[in-house]
């Protein structure tokens, strides 16, 4: 068992103000894999105070000297990247090949990516007698949930830094040993003290601690709706910016001359990825009336191939749930979609039979489900998926707008063009086209209450950045740049 007692605060692992721990679980053991320190706001007080004297000198740095640490890190995380795999498969579950290619592999490729873009990011340019400056926006509070962790951590610090900003990370309570790694391959890089700071705990405490501080500039969270909402209410006393990765109930649309089985193929990896615990997962599925019995028949065949298992035995496509409160959320959601009269055409409430131990679910698939009942409504984020009806187009597009969230999508189509057409109809922040591939470095985040301000590629540095225009004298004899670009 690991013991995590320190947090990172100005450049040094130091001992949190108070003695109380959190226990961190192994979601398929379920026995206790380490302690961290449960922080408290005088931790949250320490490393602000950190990030803000660190903040003057690190922002004035040439871009491309912050690009130069970037990369020292993207190398630090590489060399430890089968240790952090092992790590995250351990705390959230995911099977550790698919741990080692996402939930590493992404981290390390956007580190690598921000580290480049400092250098040929246009940092300044001139309009009419105005300089256009971009300027770090401050001191940046990162707060991150449990599901992809350190890629969440990644997408939004390896982006503030490369802006200039200065941050302290609170992670996810409850998957947060790959933050403890990442700050130890930080302090190996030789970032400049606080410049990076971890502090750990829980949310209502200090993270909510770190939302309130009066040096604190913006807040960069991902997670729930429900903290979402919590947050910008306390931000809005600071007039803090904020930036909101929240919850989805995302649609994939099949049109009537889809290629069904690919389609249909697509929407369960796209809906059983992490076990369903991913913030844009497929977990709708919207068919033509005429196709439900194929389509049916396509996805339980489908989920057949999802065999749940441990996620360290090689063989297993679905690992468990991260927690025991997370397993029991599903299944209530899987037992209200049965009592609301959905078929249920695979899997259900029961634990699988050959696994005592670890929080598993059933990949389970309810066919008939009405867009406006709860399992359609809601974000359940587990291995759930719901099959649905339309009888034309129009009603595809207002079954796949009608709920709260807006994060992401796909539409399937006999066409590219067709696709394309319905799903720029679509409110949601991003849309696959006929299987389209994930690409990191496009921009991500929702509509709606999915949240606000996008991450990754050059939108998620612009995220991070003031604007300052320079008036210059219309006679001025140049507008030559002050700062060493
Ligand atoms: P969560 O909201 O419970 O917690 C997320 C983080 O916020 C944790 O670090 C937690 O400690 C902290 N937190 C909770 N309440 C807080 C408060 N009042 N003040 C400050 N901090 C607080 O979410 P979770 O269960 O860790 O993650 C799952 C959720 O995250 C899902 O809803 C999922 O859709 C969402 N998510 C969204 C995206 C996206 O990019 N849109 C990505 C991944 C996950």
């Amino acid at each position: 068992m690991q013991q995590r007692d320190k947090l990172y605060i100005n450049g040094q692992w130091v001992a949190p103000s108070g003695p109380k721990t959190i226990d961190v679980i192994n979601a398929s053991t379920e026995e206790v894999m380490a302690t961290i320190p449960e922080g408290d706001e005088k931790d949250a007080d320490a490393a602000v105070a950190a990030a803000r004297a660190a903040f003057d000198s690190w922002s004035a740095l040439p871009p491309a000297t912050r690009g130069d640490c970037l990369a020292r890190i993207k190398e630090g995380l590489k060399a430890r990247s089968e240790e952090l795999a092992q790590v995250i498969s351990g705390e959230v579950g995911m099977p550790l090949k698919l741990s080692a290619a996402i939930q590493v592999g992404s981290p390390i490729a956007n580190f690598g990516y921000y580290a480049k873009l400092a250098r040929e990011f246009t940092w300044e340019e001139v309009t009419g007698n105005s300089r256009i400056v971009r300027e770090p926006v401050g001191v940046v509070a990162c707060i991150t949930p449990w599901n992809y962790p350190l890629h969440q951590i990644a997408a939004k610090v390896a982006a503030a830094l490369a802006a200039g900003c200065t941050v302290v990370l609170k992670p996810s309570e409850v998957a947060p040993l790959n933050a403890f790694v990442l700050a130890e391959v930080i302090d190996a890089a030789g970032l400049p003290p606080g410049v990076f700071n971890l502090v750990t705990g829980t949310g209502p405490v200090i993270g909510e601690a770190l939302v309130r501080h009066p040096e604190v500039d913006m807040v960069s969270f991902t997670g729930s709706t429900r903290a979402g909402k919590r947050i910008s209410e306390v931000a809005a006393a600071g007039v803090k910016r904020v930036a909101l990765e929240l919850g989805g109930k995302s649609a994939a649309v099949i049109l009537d001359d889809a290629d069904l089985a690919a389609a249909v193929k697509g929407t369960v990896n796209a809906c059983f990825l992490n076990s369903g615990q991913t913030c844009s997962a497929h977990t709708r599925m919207l068919v033509p009336e005429s196709r439900y019995a194929e389509a049916a028949k396509l996805a339980a065949e489908a989920a057949q191939k999802f065999t749940v298992g441990d996620p360290f035995g090689g063989s297993a496509k679905l690992g468990p749930l991260i927690s025991e409160a997370q397993r029991e959320r599903v299944r209530g959601y899987i037992r209200t979609g049965m009592e609301e009269g959905a078929e249920l055409l695979c899997g259900g409430p029961d634990a699988p039979a050959d696994l005592p131990k670890g929080y598993y679910v059933k990949p389970t698939i309810f066919g008939r489900v009405r867009p406006d009942s709860t399992i359609a409504q809601e974000e359940i984020f587990g291995p759930v998926l719901s099959i649905i009806t339309y009888r034309d187009e129009e009603e595809a597009v207002r079954i796949a707008n009608g709920t709260p969230y807006g994060l992401a999508g796909g539409v399937w189509a006999g066409s590219d063009e067709r696709a394309q057409k319905v799903a720029r109809r679509l409110r949601t922040g991003q849309v696959d086209i006929n299987g389209g591939a994930y690409n990191l470095f496009a921009p991500f985040g929702g509509y709606k209450q999915s949240g606000h301000g996008r991450e990754m590629g050059v939108h998620g540095l612009e995220e991070f950045l003031e604007t300052k225009s320079l008036q210059f004298r219309p006679d001025a004899p140049s507008l030559a740049p002050t700062a060493p670009y």
